[in-house]
This record gives C-alpha cells, structure tokens and sequence, in this order.
C-alpha cells in the first residue's frame, strides 16, 4: 500500500489514493477554501515570497518546452486575448515603443529574407487603398514566371530579376488576379509608370 498523507484538519491518516477516488470533491472543497477572503490574502502573500517565485520560474521554464504545453499556451492566450482586446492592444503598443529599435532591425532582416512575401504585403496595401478587385498567391506568380520562361516580357531578357507588373494599372481600374500580372524587369516596369501599354502577353497567345 502506497503511503498515507496525515490531514492537517482531522489528524487522520488517508491513503495516497483517496485523493485519485474523490478528486472532484476534494478540489471542490479547495476552491471553496481559496474563495474565502482571509485565505485569498494568505495566498497571495505565498506567492509573492522570493523563493516561491523562483521555485515557479524553473518549474514554467521546465514544461514550457514540452510541445503539448506549447500547443495549450496558443489556445490559453488567444482566449485571453479574445476576453478583452482593449488591453492585449495597450500591451503591444507599449512594448513596441519600448523595443523600438530591435523590431525594426529585426523587421529589416526579414524582408531581406523573404523579398516576395515583402512585395506581397506591400501591394496587399496598395489594393485595400485603390479598392481594386482580386488578389494572387505566391505560388500563382511563381508558375506564370515558370511558363514564360522567366522572360521580361518589355525586353526579352532571361535570368534576371523579374517584378510584377499589372497590365491594366490598379489606379486604372485592374484587378490584382493572375491574368492582370506580367512580369517585367525594373527598368521595363518603372518606365511604364500607370499606362496601359498593349499587354505584350496577348501577342503570346
Ligand atoms: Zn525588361
């Protein structure tokens, strides 16, 4: 047999399993206690003692590591969030005006990184701005340069760096979906500006 706990209330002794057996009650009874107010200030004062702090730090650090936990912790904190969006946004607001000088540093070397999801959310904003219809994955860009061989089709170079143009202009009414897009080199695309040249794509077809 396992070996027994004393309770402090009763002086009896109760084998380590009772607890297994009668869990909803006993923890029912625990909150119970918890809810009194004397007993709330005694909690409180428990968990503001150093050693406590650092004995929950070390278990925290311990298990955070583990993936179910972190799967938990999405889930805790987006319904923390949700209750009340006033405050997570006070949060972040302070926090970046605290690290201001890392976010952008770090923010820089990610757009190095990842160049077209960069344009992607630049352009992204440039449409909600015009109010212009349809949008393009990465994927759909990257297969229309494939198809065409990666040409510029204003100059008819190969391996270079190829942006994405639309052929009708998002100023003029275009749409952001696949069959508005051509690719062109910088020089093409910036002396096209916002004019509707003949797409040189229908001659392709
Ligand atoms: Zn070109």
């Amino acid at each position: 047999m396992s070996k027994g706990i004393k309770i402090v209330k009763c002086g009896k002794e109760r084998s380590r399993n009772n607890y297994y057996y009668n869990k909803d009650k006993i923890n029912a009874q625990r909150r119970k206690l918890y809810k009194k107010p004397e007993n709330k200030q005694k909690k409180k004062i428990y968990q503001q003692r150093e050693d406590v702090k650092l004995h929950r730090k070390i278990i925290q650090q311990k298990y955070s590591k583990l993936p179910y936990v972190k799967e938990l912790q999405v889930v805790y904190r987006k319904k923390y969030h949700d209750k009340d969006r006033s405050k997570s946004r006070d949060y972040q607001k302070r926090y970046r005006e605290i690290n201001n000088e890392s976010i952008r540093i770090k923010g820089i070397d990610y757009n190095l990184k990842n160049p077209e999801i960069t344009r992607r959310i630049g352009r992204n904003r440039r449409i909600r701005k015009l109010n212009a219809q349809g949008n393009h994955s990465i994927d759909d860009w990257l297969g229309l340069k494939i198809l065409l061989g990666n040409y510029c089709l204003g100059c008819w170079k190969n391996n270079i760096e190829l942006h994405q143009d639309h052929i009708i202009p998002l100023s003029k009414g275009g749409s952001d979906w696949i069959d508005n897009i051509q690719p062109l080199c910088f020089k093409c695309n910036s002396s096209k500006h916002a004019k509707y040249d003949v797409p040189k794509l229908m001659v392709l077809q």
